[in-house]
């Protein structure tokens, strides 16, 4: 059993896996910045209940929001919107954990890879 062989087919394994992921990269729908939260509101009514009890605050109602030069900007979102963009964040956060996957798997290739090299430049030593 030699060391050269079960690295290889680690390799092998390694690229096969970020083929995959780069596949499924291509299968990836419309993309949205920043994220959706839901918020309850008091209004402007000054009898309301809303007032003084936060469990009777209107909502919950969508907004969306993002970081842009340092600043958080944020909007109300309709139903649509929310229902469309919702979506749309959800690819953005399943791009990036296969971008991550890509990245951890190349860095095992990478070790791999430096060790034939290694193991290659020995061999030219010795011959
Ligand atoms: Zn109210």
């Amino acid at each position: 059993m030699s060391q050269k062989t079960t690295s290889s087919k680690a390799l092998a394994d390694y690229e096969k896996e970020h083929r995959a992921l780069a596949d499924s990269l291509s299968k990836i729908g419309f993309l949205w910045a920043g994220s959706i939260n839901h918020r309850y509101l008091k209004c402007g009514n000054p009898r309301c209940a809303c007032r003084k009890d936060p469990d009777a605050r209107h909502g919950p109602y969508t907004y969306w929001s993002t970081k842009k030069a340092g600043k958080t900007l944020s909007r109300k979102l309709s139903v649509d919107e929310a229902q469309v963009l919702e979506e749309w964040i959800a690819n953005r956060q399943e791009l990036k954990q296969i971008v991550d996957s890509m990245m951890a798997v190349s860095e095992q290739a990478f070790d791999l890879i430096l060790q034939h090299k290694k193991a290659e430049n020995n061999r030219d030593q010795k011959a």
